[in-house]
């Protein structure tokens, strides 16, 4: 506030509290001057000027309060009020008044022949007033200095001129000495109230700094608890709190959740760093933001995820594709172009949850169902959806103890050498049964990984391969034990220690144990997998990559890995006589340069083995030999595997 919007305000609570004072003052000078002209009898001529004197304060009485009226009636709200004028026509009426008043008081002294008693009882009223009057008008300091001095000056005068009587002397001695003390009293009274006033407005104004200030700080405080920094939109809580209140108090409308998740960020993030992937995760956000509406909530979930929800309508699927497309136009960052996808889950409300948690989940469900599938695409929950998740759920909570609950077994399917036909190894196969169902191991061992149970999992069934390998040796000296590991065994550093330790504990032969690695494990961290794959190696253990051609790392894998043997995958032998026969010959090829061994897996007619045989292909393993078995069942088999 500058000083001089101050200093306005200031005289307008000045000429209020003038008005507001002066109410009770009008109505004691109408009545006081009542009293005096009534009350003392005096000639006729006399009498007929205190009459017109008396409706002079009447009439000027009158006139004050309808300016009174006027004034706090209407004018004083409006900003435009002359603050100025009224104060002018309020000190005009004051010293009016104040000026008849004190020739009254005069004429009372000088002319009237008074009576002794008139003339005190005036005396006290022009003091009253007087007095009054320094506290009445103290918020116009000078009119009051001046009232004060109109009253009382004169009366003093007069009574030390006046030789009528000898205590007007002493009257006029005291009267002078009111006037100085009335002058200074309304002087200093009139400084403390402008003083007050001031200070008022300095509260006033201190008070609405301090809102402000503390409004800025309960923002900031809402920023930091309710705003994602990198991104500024929403963070995960706000989403929640805002999405929750929209559903409790419209719970009529119609709305679609959208969960967004880049596809292929992690690469940036791991390649470019942390900073570039930053850059390209704001961006994405704003790109979303550009296409949403005020009232759609969107917030930054976590990572590189978003939550966007919108108005259920008919272009609403196409609407979440163009989001896809826009996404997936390309970064620059640093100079370079980067480019990324996104994948999208959505969740309707009413029809797929009724709040807010339920909402995200099934959008999350959508979306990760949908990356499965297909990516950069827009799946929409559906109630099979759900039933999986129900299930994964359960699986996971049995899992974490199948181990301790002997819920898992192996199983063994032979490796047959496809040149003498005899059994050459065995793979152990897992298998859980719950609750008398047999759970698939595709669908357990990714929950296993999942939820990082697959590494005491997985040293398990390493040390039940190997006893149970010892006993099938005692049937057949030279057999091989496969066994399949996954990506975080294989990434622990631990692992070749571990896979010591068991060999040492089960005294089977490292030479003969071979851990089965699948092809698209390559793609993780290259350097410690080369790392902890020497380690096993010097062990003297055999190692082989699974289900070779599913994933993209081949010719370059093969140098780099130093792998005994590459396991077909079984989609090439069933499609051999539609172009999966040029893949087996070419990946035979190569590995006969490298100086692989080549096994062919998912074996299931003699049409197959025939020509895998006749391609060069060194082992075979399917269910023409046989399918995976108990281990007594297998013994059985093992001398007696002769195809040819
Ligand atoms: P995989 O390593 O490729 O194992 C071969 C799978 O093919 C086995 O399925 C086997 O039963 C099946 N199979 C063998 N011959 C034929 C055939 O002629 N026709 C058909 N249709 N299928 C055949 P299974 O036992 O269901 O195992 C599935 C996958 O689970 C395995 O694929 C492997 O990746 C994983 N797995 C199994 N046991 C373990 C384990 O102990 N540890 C880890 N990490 N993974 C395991
Ligand atoms: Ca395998
Ligand atoms: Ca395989």
């Amino acid at each position: 506030m500058t000083q001089t919007k101050t200093s306005r305000v200031e005289q307008k609570d000045a000429v209020n509290l003038l008005y507001s004072n002066s109410g009770m003052g009008l109505v004691i000078s109408v009545f006081a001057a009542s009293v005096l002209v009534f009350s003392f009898p005096s000639s006729a001529a006399i009498q007929s000027i205190k009459y017109a004197w008396w409706g002079l304060i009447c009439v000027t009485a009158l006139l004050r309060f309808m300016d009174l009226i006027y004034f706090f009636s209407s004018a004083r709200h409006q900003d435009s009020f002359a603050h100025g004028r009224a104060r002018a026509r309020f000190a005009a009426g004051a010293l009016f008044t104040g000026s008849l008043w004190s020739a009254y008081a005069v004429f009372t002294v000088l002319m009237w022949q008074a009576s002794w008693a008139e003339i005190a009882v005036t005396c006290i009223v022009i003091a009253a007033f007087s007095g009054g009057s320094v506290s009445l008008l103290s918020a116009g300091r000078r009119l009051s200095i001046v009232y004060s001095v109109i009253l009382t000056l004169p009366l003093a005068i007069v009574l030390l001129i006046s030789p009528n009587e000898d205590y007007f002397g002493i009257l006029g001695l005291l009267s002078l000495a009111f006037c100085i003390v009335m002058g200074l009293g309304a002087n200093n009274a009139g400084r403390f109230t402008s003083r007050a006033i001031h200070l008022k407005h300095q509260n006033d104004h201190l008070l609405s700094h301090m809102e402000q200030e503390v409004n800025k700080r309960t923002q900031e405080i809402y920023s930091l608890s309710n705003i994602d920094p990198l991104t500024g939109l929403y963070n995960r809580k706000a989403f929640a709190e805002n999405l929750s209140y929209r559903l409790s108090t419209q719970p009529n409308t119609r709305l679609a959740v959208l969960f967004i998740d880049l596809d292929g960020f992690k690469t940036i993030n791991d390649t470019l760093g942390h900073k570039a992937g930053d850059q390209v995760i704001k961006e994405a956000g704003q790109r979303i933001k550009q296409v949403t509406q005020d009232k759609d909530l969107l917030c930054r979930w976590g990572g590189d995820e978003f939550l966007l929800t919108i108005n259920q309508s008919d272009t609403l699927l196409n609407n979440a594709q163009e989001i896809i497309d826009l996404i997936a136009l390309p970064y620059v960052v640093d100079g370079s172009k980067l480019s990324i996808g996104a994948t999208i889950g959505v969740a309707y409300y009413p029809q797929h949850g009724n709040d807010h948690e339920r909402l995200i989940q099934r959008a999350d469900m959508a979306m990760y169902n949908q990356k499965r599938a297909e990516k950069g695409r827009v799946g929409v929950f559906d109630e099979s959806l759900r039933d999986q998740l129900m299930r994964e759920i359960r699986l996971r909570d049995h899992l974490e103890n199948a181990v301790h609950r002997h819920e898992l077994s192996l199983v063994y399917q032979p490796i047959v050498d496809s040149t003498t036909g005899q059994i050459a190894s065995v793979e152990a196969l897992l298998r859980w049964t719950l609750d008398d169902e047999r759970i698939p191991p595709d669908e357990f061992i990714a929950i296993a990984e999942q939820y990082g149970f697959i590494r005491s999992i997985g040293i398990w069934v390493l040390g039940e391969a190997c006893l149970a390998g010892k006993r099938m040796q005692a049937h057949h000296q030279d057999l091989g034990m496969c066994v399949n590991v996954s990506i975080q065994q294989l990434l622990d550093n631990d692992f070749p220690n571990e896979v010591a330790a068991v060999l040492k504990r089960t005294g089977f032969a490292p030479n003969k144990l071979d851990l089965e690695i699948t092809e698209s494990l390559f793609a993780h961290d290259k350097r410690r997998m080369i790392n902890n794959i020497k380690r096993l190696k010097d062990l003297g253990i055999k190692v082989s990559i699974d289900d070779f051609g599913t994933g993209y790392s081949s010719l370059s894998v093969m140098q780099e890995f130093d792998v005994d043997y590459v396991k077909i995958d079984r989609s090439f032998v069933w499609s051999m006589d539609t172009g999966g026969k040029a893949i087996v010959e070419a990946v035979s090829q190569i590995a006969t340069a490298f100086d692989y061994k080549v096994i062919a897996e998912g074996v299931e007619t003699d049409e197959q083995r025939q020509l895998l045989t006749s391609m060069g292909i060194d082992y075979l393993q399917g269910y023409w030999f046989l399918p995976p078995v108990q281990e007594q069942q297998l013994i059985e088999h093992l001398p007696s595997i002769k195809p040819n």
